[in-house]
């Protein structure tokens, strides 16, 4: 079963997710990043697939949605969805937004991030390897949930949410809380040289030699959560203000869903966060 030093793990009935204490102690958000257990799914989508986009029934996958923000006091209707691309794209959202993607067809076309100061607009990204990054500025009462695989990590998508937030909230960046979520760790993600050089060109080099280590002839390990908690001190996210993560998707793949760990043959997991 999962365990973890930094994040709770929570049961409601047969479904297990994860919060953040981070988030949690501020009693602001409504949030979770789900796991495999306990949805409705089969097969490789066994059993808690939030994925329409993976072949599995619609059905299951919906009530699988029914199932998850019943457990995290989450209205299905308020639920807005990113339409992931391993790009660096950003939306503010508001009400009007709501059920996109869900109930209705989605107009966010190439969007892995998602902002909005409005209580009840449910923001959805989707995982399976790739690093969830939730934002909650407690100030201003704003939220982020952003999409970094090794791309959006390298393109710094982390950074950009943050100064989005600046930019149209007043968000300041000794004030946000950060938690970056479960995804392929150091320990499994191996890449070759040529993602290698693009990691090192984003990075200085006193850094570098903590995100990448060789591994064996032209294979390298990345740690991408510590890459991405070195893009959030880069903009003045304070360290104490970072929750990272120390659960890999890979290594835990009979209770997370993982690319990589079954060749694609995988459903998807996501991260869903509300202002209350
Ligand atoms: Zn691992």
């Amino acid at each position: 079963m999962l365990s973890s030093e930094y994040f709770s793990i929570q049961q409601k009935d047969k479904i297990v997710y994860i919060q953040m204490p981070i988030l949690s102690a501020t009693g602001l958000v409504n949030h979770c990043f789900s796991t495999r257990l306990g949805g409705v799914s089969s097969g490789s989508f066994e059993s808690m697939n939030l994925g329409f986009d993976r072949g599995d029934k619609e059905e299951n996958v919906r009530e699988n949605y029914r199932l998850i923000c019943d457990a995290i006091d989450i209205n299905t209707d308020d639920l807005v969805f990113s339409s992931q691309v391993h790009e660096d794209k950003i939306v503010i959202v508001e009400k009007s937004d709501r059920g996109k993607g869900f109930t209705k067809e989605n107009d966010l076309v190439g969007v892995d991030g998602l902002i909005t100061n409005e209580k009840n607009v449910a923001l959805v990204t989707s995982y399976a390897d790739c690093v969830p990054l939730f934002f909650l500025d407690p100030v201003n009462k704003v939220i982020a949930l952003t999409h970094a695989g090794w791309r959006g990590t390298v393109k710094k998508i982390g950074a950009k949410t943050v100064q989005m937030m600046g930019a149209h909230f007043g968000s300041k960046p000794e004030e946000l809380l950060i938690a970056i979520g479960p995804s392929i760790g150091a320990c499994c993600f191996e890449v070759s040289e040529d993602v290698k050089i693009e990691v090192e060109k984003m990075f200085n080099h006193d850094i570098i030699d903590k995100i990448v280590k060789k591994h064996q002839k032209n294979k390298y390990m990345v740690d991408l959560w510590t890459a991405n908690e070195e893009v959030l001190l880069e903009v003045g996210i304070k360290k104490e203000h970072i929750q990272k993560t120390d659960i890999c998707t890979m290594c835990h793949k009979e209770v997370l869903f993982s690319h990589r760990g079954t060749d694609g043959k995988r459903g998807s997991m996501v991260a869903i966060m509300a202002l209350k």
